[in-house]
């Protein structure tokens, strides 16, 4: 038998991804470094499909029809690199290695060229959607070479999830690491949607006074409407879940320190390099950073603070809609600093994504699939060269409508001591983008005063110096 394609890395997602080409009628090499993983997807699944194990590395390149499709599904970083050095000497000029791991859009750029040289296409991929969506349909992010994507695309259509009008959620994003590097960003902005959503259950919580069961009813109901997404919902499930040990809501008996694998870090880190202000993205990796001292957190236990004030019943439900407001408009901030951080990569490394594909493709399958990336997707369609998000009207008339409710929400929790860096961040950046003047005159005005530094007048060309230590005369540069 030949494999139409072949997986190496058998753990949740490999395992799942070898499954799901095989349920749709591929046959599927099957390959783990620890054999007994192999072994044990023949066993527990053999019957879904046409699988082949292999337990050495030549019996799986063997396996495969050519050109050779290779999936590597393994831990990102130096797993990659040595699965690569592996197989690499066992390919042929035209093989596809389709790296679905979560690296880094940089090593991706790397690992390109170099099997680029062997004539070995690296389609560096982003795959998002967990190990549910790697088996029943993943939102895919392939980059790499338009030619490799002839021989994978019809098959990664296949497999992957499929939005509400039956769209396949696939493209071919860009060359190189263009797919990882959408990949980051998406997981950037799932970061945002989820810290967005917790401070909106904190404000429930703490200002309206909602026990988590209730408040996982006004999730409900949010999720009917412009909200409608899966961390809404997987939302409203983890606030009505009980402890069964101690009868508690769930969310009182975790442990209040937030973790993370590093993509969301790597989408600040990479912004910051940019020079794009991701600051919804930035303010939630903080936040999950904050939460993590525990040392700092009881260091500041005794801080003084607002006497706790939950709202009369009558207001706290006009409170909730003023909440939704506050949380949608600063979701689209949140997509609208991800796309712009999108466009930005594209146009610095030559990728020329298309941002409304992109939009497309998160529609299903992955974490923030939400009805809300039609409405980005149509956006982009009504204006391919779209400049930023904001621009869009139907945004920018919900803004308008939302700015009242969304200022009054960060009002109460500013004076109730509830931190909402995620909301605050996100009318900041909207404000910050549409004031007439801002203070940025005056901080040009005082890298002049002590160091020299120059600026430029609204009034005329040219690079101006005051004479600060003189008789402050104003001198051309
Ligand atoms: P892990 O990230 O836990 O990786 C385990 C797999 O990597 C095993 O198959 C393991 O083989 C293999 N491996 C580790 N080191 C080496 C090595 N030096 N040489 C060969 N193989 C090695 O598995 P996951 O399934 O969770 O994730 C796989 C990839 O998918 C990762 O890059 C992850 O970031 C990404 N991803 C994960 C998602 C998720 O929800 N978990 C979602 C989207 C992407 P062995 O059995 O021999 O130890």
């Amino acid at each position: 038998t030949t494999a139409q394609i072949g997986v190496t890395g058998l753990a949740v997602m490999g395992r799942n991804l070898a499954r799901n080409f095989a349920r749709n009628g591929y046959t599927v090499a099957v390959h783990n470094r620890t054999v007994a993983r192999t072994r044990a997807l023949i066993e527990e699944f053999g019957g879904e499909g046409d699988f082949v194990a292999a337990e050495t590395a030549e019996e799986f390149v063997a396996a495969l029809e050519r050109p050779r499709r290779l999936v590597v599904m393994v831990k990102a970083g130096e797993p990659t690199d040595a699965v690569i050095a592996e197989f690499a000497p066992l390919l042929e000029p035209g093989d596809m290695i389709v790296d679905g791991g979560n690296a880094h859009f940089a090593d991706t750029r790397r690992r390109e060229r170099e099997l680029r040289e062997r004539g070995v296409h690296f389609v560096g991929t982003g795959v998002s959607g967990g190990e549910e969506g790697a088996l029943h349909g993943p939102s895919i992010m392939p980059g790499g070479s338009a030619e490799s994507y002839e021989s994978l695309g019809p098959m990664l259509e296949r497999i992957s999830a499929k939005a509400d009008d039956g769209a396949p959620c696939v493209t071919h994003v860009g060359p190189d690491g263009a797919g990882h590097f959408v990949k980051m960003v998406h997981n950037g902005i799932e970061y945002a949607d989820m810290q967005l959503i917790g401070e909106a259950y904190q404000l429930l919580r703490d200002v309206a006074g909602y026990t988590p069961a209730r408040i996982a009813d006004v999730f409900r109901r949010w999720n009917t409407g412009r909200l409608d997404s899966y961390l809404i919902e997987i939302t409203a499930e983890v606030l009505s879940h009980v402890d069964a040990a101690t009868g508690k809501p769930f969310v009182d008996v975790v442990l209040d320190r937030a973790e993370q694998k590093g993509t969301g870090r790597w989408t600040v880190q990479i912004a910051l390099d940019l020079g794009v202000p991701v600051s919804g993205i930035a303010e939630a990796v903080f936040a999950r950073s904050l939460s993590g001292h525990a040392d700092l957190r009881s260091a500041a236990r005794g801080l003084p603070g607002p006497t706790p004030r939950t709202l009369p019943e009558a207001e706290a439900a006009a409170f909730a809609d003023r909440v939704e407001q506050a949380l949608y408009a600063s979701k689209i901030v949140s997509y609208t600093q991800g796309f712009h951080q999108i466009a930005a990569a594209s146009a610095e490394y030559d990728w020329g994504v298309d941002a409304g594909a992109v939009a497309r493709i998160w529609r299903g399958g992955c974490i923030i699939r939400a009805a809300f990336l039609d409405r980005i997707t149509a956006a982009y369609e009504a204006d391919p060269g779209l400049v930023s998000l904001l621009s869009d009207r139907d945004f920018a008339d919900e803004i308008g409508a939302a700015q009242d409710d969304w200022r009054a929400v960060l009002a109460a929790a500013t004076t109730q001591g509830v931190p909402t860096p995620g909301f605050a961040a996100a009318l900041a950046y909207y404000d910050g983008l549409r004031t007439d003047r801002s203070p940025a005159a005056l901080i040009q005005g005082q890298r002049d005063y002590f160091g020299a530094h120059t600026y430029r007048r609204t009034d005329g060309e040219g690079t101006f110096h005051t004479l600060w230590g003189g008789d402050r005369s104003e001198v051309e540069a």
